[in-house]
């Protein structure tokens, strides 16, 4: 999942890949965040001008993702604009100054590359980790809070029956604990 810079003098190219869900599984499997069920779609149209690579296009993909309420997994469709701009990493000029090598190539690309841009990234020995760019749009993806549906019920927290799926008669009996304090004062 990289892209070789060195057979790739200047101008321009189109990366167009597709890339097996299981491309990904060796390194999320020591996480929970997500899985990627489908074949993951890059599309990155790549101009380069002097050591600059600017990257634009789309990751169109899915994630598999549990939901915060009922623990169900759930999938979530991606379609990620990316727009990245790319400096070698060992450039001094690259965190001081990312500007531009002519007036011209400026024009062109129409960027305007600030220190913080969060568009800025860097490569070393002459190839770009196709990996990281897509893996940055799923985390980007992911919400704070994943819900399977807007007004998904949740887990019982009495007796753990998901609330989607089932009913059951705790939420009848079940008090509040903190109740229990207020019921003996008053008595
Ligand atoms: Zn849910
Ligand atoms: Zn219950």
């Amino acid at each position: 999942m990289r892209f070789d810079l060195s057979r790739f003098k200047s101008g321009t190219d189109r990366i167009d890949r597709t890339y097996e869900p299981g491309a990904f599984g060796s390194a999320t499997a020591d996480t929970d965040d997500f899985r990627v069920p489908d074949p993951v779609h890059l599309m990155l149209d790549v101009k380069k001008n002097g050591d600059r690579v600017h990257m634009t296009g789309r990751v169109v993909a899915a994630l598999d993702v549990p939901c915060s309420r009922c623990i169900e997994h759930y999938r979530i469709p991606i379609d990620a604009h990316v727009d990245l701009t790319f400096y070698p990493a060992t450039d001094p000029l690259a965190t001081a100054k990312p500007a531009r090598t002519s007036p011209k190539s400026d024009e062109e690309d129409g960027d305007e590359v600030k220190e913080d841009d969060l568009g800025v990234s860097f490569y070393s020995d002459d190839f770009i980790d196709l990996e990281q760019i897509m893996r940055e749009q799923f985390y980007l993806a992911l919400p704070m809070k994943p819900l399977c549906t807007p007004d998904c019920k949740g887990l019982c927290p009495v007796c753990g029956i998901n609330r989607n799926q089932g009913t059951c008669s705790c939420e009848s009996t079940w008090v509040d604990p903190r109740f229990d304090a207020l019921r003996s004062l008053r008595k």
